[in-house]
């Protein structure tokens, strides 16, 4: 497309508009620059011209800079900041017109504007925070100057967007335009065509400024921001805005813009921003699958996960028919449901009238005769097989045909279970994780003969209900519990060889995850990875565990439910290492003749970080997982993983596959097939996903 077709250039008399036409978002990417500045020119030349309208055709403004553009070298990439800088410097005033969204590079196109005016539901913000970068064309130094330094600060820390009232509000809008926008905004420019000198945000200061707003907003991201980068850089910039002149701010913008954006974190972000959307394709099904109609769930099961399950599909305005065995347990289940809604209306997050909604739609039930007219079933029952059998033969028996009908089990073989009903291209695991209303991680489990239709309905299910859904295949744990379980496994032998608990956890904390593997322990119950245990010892004839886990829960601490596991817990739930635990451990050691040895938090954070990624080179190379950015997506949205750290695979590339093998070597542990084959031909988990076009 020529640059002329990019930014249309069109008269009103006395008011040249430049149109930007690069679907689907206008984003700011080659061309749109070169076609604004060609209309700056032809509007500078023409005496006739006394202002210039900037709007967006389709439906938004300049929703954001194009993120592909971010690789490309500075010469090559689309000179925003000289567009800028032209409309700054620029004599006769300048309207944006601001409809659908306004983000990033789109905000800061209109902040070179001498004027703004929107309709009343447009989104201004900007998010670049989330990618690990800053605003870079002006940004920093230009919100600041309209809407104070406290707001500009909250906007650009959070990246969340504004609505267009509350930017009238602030300063940042002009003048809201409820009809049509064009019209509006050639209006708006015709009055103000004579006004000199021009309102330049440039020229202004900052409100607002205090020493105390810039130290609250550092201490606040470190909390909200733990080690991170750009927030860091955000705050250094806005406080320039308020003490250096514009120029200074603005160069120095360009600067730290660059440090942020070659930054590993920012690398992180952004390959978790496309991770996400690949996630939500599955190779080998067409756009144009056919997904079913659903308009009612039945559950069985209302314990820890079936409630939580419930509330998804309430929350989403979808009736539910939950069963259960007895009253009691059913009674206990919608007590639950009804308390954690009455909570979040206690909150302030939710009307008493939602709550009512909400129930309303819900009808328990202690018959599985009930689940006749429901167009998806999930099971939540007990994790045993026997019992999923029998639940799912009579399944077959009373569902209609071509329900959906899923199970939640974590580690049990869907085929397995699809294999008792008639129907097993009806089967599928949802695999929801706990407290599942609160979770974001769908794992949507493929079995053998699930049908195209049924897997397709279930990704299109997970985004209804709001959840971000990733396919995986079958096997022991799927993709994030098989290995998280390796990674359990390497936690406790780090403190069987001579770690402190707290140590290894502190290791992870240091990595940016919320919680350690014990910490993580603690809150889920000991007893239930003791179980799992004990149970695949039975099965593979081993005799019974009898490590220093399974010690400590042998003793009563099964974690934070029983007041102390690992740890001790306070009422605020902060862990506080137990002299009876340490004593136990190290009783544990003398008896295998273990002499404890320093561990660096070097080789414990590796030994942690490469078990997951081993692991997940492994499940790749199973074809468990299609892509490496879907482990990283599960670990994210499940384990807690940050996300400027964009999940173990990322993490493993950028460390260097090279180096992660060689430390594996050294630790004594088997690099998976494929990640030494990986390493050894220089590639990355990164590249092999391109390469296989996924
Ligand atoms: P739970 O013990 O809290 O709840 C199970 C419920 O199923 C009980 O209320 C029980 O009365 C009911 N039930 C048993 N047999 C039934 C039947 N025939 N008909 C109707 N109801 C029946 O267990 P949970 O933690 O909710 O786990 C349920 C499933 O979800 C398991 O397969 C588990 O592996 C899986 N899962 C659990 C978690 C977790 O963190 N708890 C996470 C993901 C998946």
């Amino acid at each position: 497309m020529s640059t002329e077709n990019i930014v249309a250039q069109s008269r009103q008399d006395d008011v040249l508009i430049l149109t930007i036409q690069n679907p689907p978002v206008n984003a700011f990417s080659p061309g749109v620059p070169e076609g604004l500045k060609a209309g700056l020119d032809a509007a500078a030349a023409d005496d006739s011209v006394k202002a210039v309208v900037i709007i967006g055709g389709g439906r938004t403004f300049v929703a954001g800079a194009d993120i592909k553009t971010f690789n490309l070298p500075r010469e090559q990439a689309p000179d925003l900041r000289g567009t800028i800088d032209k409309l700054d410097a620029f004599p006769k005033p300048t309207v944006a017109a601001i409809h659908g969204t306004a983000l990033g590079g789109g905000l800061e196109l209109a902040m070179g504007c001498t004027y703004r005016v929107a309709t009343p539901d447009a989104q201004l913000g900007l998010p670049e925070v989330k990618l690990g970068v800053l605003p870079g064309a002006g940004g920093t130094q230009r919100l600041p100057r309209v809407v104070g330094a406290q707001k500009a600060l909250e906007m650009m820390l959070s990246g969340e967007p504004i609505k267009a009232t509350e930017g009238q509000e602030v300063g940042l809008i002009d003048r809201l335009i409820d009809g049509d926008l064009l019209s509006g905004a050639v209006a708006f420019a015709r009055e103000v065509a004579d006004a000199r000198p021009l309102p330049r945000i440039s020229e202004r200061s900052v409100e607002g400024a205090s020493p105390e707003v810039f130290a609250a907003a550092r201490q606040g991201i470190k909390k909200s921001h733990r080690g991170q980068l750009s927030p860091e850089l955000i705050i250094d910039l806005a406080e320039m805005a308020a003490t250096t002149p514009f120029q200074d701010g603005w160069t120095a913008e360009a600067t730290k813009f660059m440090q942020a954006k070659d930054s590993p974190q920012s690398r992180a972000l952004r390959h978790v921003f496309f991770a996400e959307r690949e996630a939500a394709k599955i190779p080998g099904l067409g756009k144009d699958t056919p997904t079913l109609d659903i308009r009612r769930a039945g559950i069985i099961g209302a314990g820890t996960m079936g409630g939580g399950i419930a509330m998804n599909f309430l929350n989403a305005g979808i009736p539910v028919t939950i069963v259960e065995t007895t009253q009691e347990a059913l009674d206990r289940g919608l007590g639950v449901i009804r308390r954690n809604y009455e909570n979040t209306a206690k909150k302030g997050r939710m009307s008493q009238g939602d709550v009512e909604t909400r129930m309303g739609l819900l009808t328990p039930s202690l018959d599985m005769g009930s689940l006749a007219d429901a167009d998806i079933i999930i099971e939540a029952v007990f994790e045993n097989m026997d019992v999923k059998k029998d639940i799912f033969t009579r399944l077959d028996a009373i569902a209609k045909p071509g329900a959906i009908l899923a199970t939640n089990t974590s580690t049990l073989d869907v085929n397995e279970i699809a294999a008792v009903t008639s129907r097993p291209e009806s089967v599928i695991g949802l695999h929801f994780f706990s407290p599942a209303n609160v979770m974001k991680l769908l794992e949507i489990v493929r079995a053998d003969k699930t049908s195209d239709t049924v897997l397709a309905t279930s990704m299109a299910l997970a985004r209804r209900i709001r959840k971000v859904g990733v396919v995986v295949g079958v096997c022991d744990g799927f993709v994030g519990n098989r290995m998280v379980h390796r990674y359990g496994e390497e936690a406790r032998q780090l403190v069987e060889e001579g770690a402190r608990p707290e140590d290894v956890d502190a290791a992870m904390n240091a990595l940016g995850l919320p919680m350690g593997p014990f910490q993580m322990s603690d809150m889920a119950g000991l007893d239930i990875g003791h179980a799992i245990r004990v149970h695949r010892a039975k099965v593979s004839g081993e005799p019974e565990p009898d490590g220093w886990l399974d010690r400590i829960v042998k003793t009563g601490r099964k974690g934070q439910k029983t007041g102390g596991g690992i740890y001790d817990y306070d009422e605020t739930r902060t862990p506080r290492p137990n002299a009876d635990v340490q004593a136990l451990i190290d009783t544990y050691r003398t008896e295998k003749g273990v002499t404890p040895r320093d561990i660096s938090t070097e080789e414990l954070t590796k030994r942690l970080a490469y078990t997951l990624v081993n692991e997940g080179a492994q499940i790749l190379d199973e074809g468990i997982a299609a892509r490496a950015g879907d482990i990283d997506v599960i670990y994210l949205y499940g384990y807690g993983f940050p996300a400027y750290r964009g999940g173990p695979m990322q993490y493993a590339d950028e460390m260097g596959l090279q180096g992660v093998v060689a430390d594996l070597e050294r630790y004594g542990q088997t690099p998976a097939p494929l990640l030494k084959r990986l390493a050894d031909e220089g590639g990355s988990f990164a590249g092999l996903d391109a390469s296989r076009g996924r």
